[in-house]
């Protein structure tokens, strides 16, 4: 029997490399079967030992809709009236109904390879769109859930699926309107999409499946109770409170906020990731940070889709976790979604450094290590380069403008100067997938979109 000390060990040498307590130099990382097997700084690199000069631990993608990266740019006309996140999803709406599973499969593996190449080397995949254009099932129940793992698969991007459950179209339970008929399940049938997507999901190596009631609009207050039982122990992940009209719409329907309703109806812990958790008052902000939960902020979609600004100083003071997500993925990018955050709080707080977490701390670092350690909990997967986590990394072109004599401000210097330009390889389980900033398999998954987009658009 082949046992999992009989694989082989790779090496990977680093000048420097970001650990969990902080910049480490010569640092070798050996890795076996996929994972960090030990990591030990201050090293001579042997004869012959590939060097490269700077690492990071890849960074968690919490939140995705991937098929929406195609109508990217298409919802940015003026219309007659009222352009709202409500306009934006009419468009969404009619742009998704085309779409079969070898579409979602090309749309998909463009949206992972754009992640690898930006920094983000696991996506939370907020799957809904389960049926055909009719509404009817696929004779394979979870065809469409297979289609988004083929399209990890075909990428190399590490998966944590997030099988959405959706049954109503607003508070107490109203009924679906016809926009959302490929969305629909019942709890019976959900049970045996999430099962199969289970199954399906077993042919990726380190492939986690949660599950995501997808908003307190679309599930009633029992269905929510029992999606908590399917799920105990693995991620959980609900929108919520991203626009006023939701927090609106459920006080009139409980006399509760959103985030107030879900606290004190669910069993909140760190388990959890609230995607947007955009509208909280004071007292909300406590409560979600002191329960454990994960706050999936997606600033690039919020701000395109005009939701708000979430409270990020005063959660983080009060010791909330938060990640990031590209959502609609109009832009895909970690370093924007970090600097995003932090330059809407400077805008409002009319301050700067805002998320640093102390005196003398780089805020680049902070933010990066925050988003880190919430994504990694939120996809449920162990985070940063240390022994049994996955062998995710992201290295740096230390010979880019933005980043030349910057080592003490690495961090800093990728996030606010450089951006994504300065990203020369990534490596998902120890494997090489970009290099000089290009996903190794770039022209076959681009020919296939090109393809899939020319027909969706005719
Ligand atoms: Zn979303």
């Amino acid at each position: 029997m082949q046992v999992e000390h009989d694989s082989p060990v790779r090496t990977l040498f680093f000048d420097r490399a970001l650990l969990p307590g902080g910049w480490a130099k010569d640092v070798r990382l050996s890795i076996r079967s996929g994972t960090f097997s030990s990591i030990d700084a201050d090293c001579t690199p042997r004869p012959g030992e590939e060097r490269q000069s700077c690492a990071l631990p890849g960074m968690p993608n919490l939140h995705s809709h991937a098929f929406q990266r195609a109508m990217a740019g298409m919802a940015e006309h003026r219309g007659p009236a009222g352009n709202s996140f409500w306009t934006w999803r009419e468009i969404m709406y009619r742009f998704l109904d085309r779409m079969n599973p070898d579409d979602v499969r090309a749309v998909a593996a463009l949206a992972y390879m754009e992640m690898l190449e930006g920094g983000f080397t696991r996506v939370g995949e907020f799957h809904y769109l389960h049926h055909d254009q009719d509404g009817q099932r696929y004779a394979a129940i979870a065809e469409m859930s297979g289609a988004i793992i083929a399209a990890a698969a075909d990428s190399g991007i590490g998966m944590t699926l997030l099988p959405v459950l959706y049954s109503h179209s607003g508070f107490g339970a109203q009924p679906p309107i016809q926009g959302q008929r490929r969305f629909l399940n019942d709890m019976d049938q959900f049970a045996r999409l999430l099962n199969e997507a289970r199954r399906i999901a077993e042919a990726l190596p380190d492939a986690i499946v949660g599950v995501a009631p997808h908003s307190l609009r679309a599930v009633s207050a029992e269905q929510l109770a029992s999606l908590g039982d399917m799920q105990p122990h693995g991620p959980i992940h609900i929108h919520i409170a991203e626009q006023m009209k939701e927090v609106d719409d459920c006080l009139a329907w409980s006399g509760k906020r959103p985030v107030e309703w879900l606290l004190s109806h669910a069993d909140v812990d760190e388990h959890w990731c609230l995607v947007h958790a955009t509208h909280l008052t004071a007292k909300e902000t406590l409560s979600l940070a002191q329960s454990g939960a994960v706050a999936g902020l997606c600033p690039i979609t919020e701000a395109n889709l005009g939701d708000g600004l979430f409270p990020a100083l005063d959660y983080v003071a009060a010791g909330g976790r938060y990640g990031i997500g590209s959502d609609s993925n109009v832009l895909i990018d970690a370093t924007e979604e970090l600097r995003l955050l932090e330059y809407g709080q400077r805008l409002t707080l009319r301050g700067r450094n805002i998320m640093a977490e102390g005196a003398g701390q780089s805020t680049g670092a902070s933010l990066y290590q925050h988003a880190l350690s919430g994504g990694s909990a939120a996809l449920g997967v162990k985070a940063g380069i240390a022994p049994g986590a996955a062998a995710d990394l992201v290295s740096l072109d230390m010979e880019h403008p933005s980043l030349l004599g910057k080592a003490d401000a690495m961090l800093d210097a990728f996030i606010f100067a450089s951006g994504r330009t300065a990203i020369d390889c990534v490596w998902r389980r120890g494997e090489r997938v970009v290099t000089g900033g290009r996903h190794v398999k770039r022209e076959a998954i681009l020919r296939a979109y090109s393809v899939t987009l020319q027909k969706l658009i005719a």
